[in-house]
């Protein structure tokens, strides 16, 4: 069975580094270089909102959280300004946790944020 996220996942999403999302060179309060801005994957655009709740998808420890691991998958939905709809994933395998990014490339974005509004 399929379940929402995995759905999300599978039919338009792309992956992408998370280092390649963070913008390097601009500490963002100045004084805390601890603090970086994240950029939208796709374009590279710097406004981006927190989008619908985060969310932590079971893995059952058997690889059924939507993604290549075996264990949880904890997803932070953003939605760019610039119209692209992304996450930030922290999943759970075998006692490593990996952080990636997976962000919808094309087509019904405006559909896939109307979905996750629907859900919360
Ligand atoms: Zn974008």
């Amino acid at each position: 069975m399929t379940s929402a996220s995995d759905a999300w996942f599978l039919e338009d999403a792309g992956l992408f580094r998370a280092t390649d999302v963070i913008e390097h060179g601009y500490d963002y309060f100045g004084d805390c270089p601890e603090y970086k801005r994240v950029l939208c994957p796709v374009c590279g655009h710097k406004n981006n909102h927190l989008g619908s709740k985060p969310q932590t998808i079971d893995g059952k420890d058997n690889y059924e959280a939507g993604w290549g691991g075996r264990g949880d998958l904890a997803v932070i939905p953003i939605d760019g300004e610039c119209g692209h709809v992304w996450e930030m994933c922290l999943g759970f395998h075998k006692g490593d946790v990996v952080v990636f990014v997976r962000a919808g490339l094309s087509n019904n974005l405006e559909s896939k944020v109307a979905e996750r509004e629907e859900q919360v």
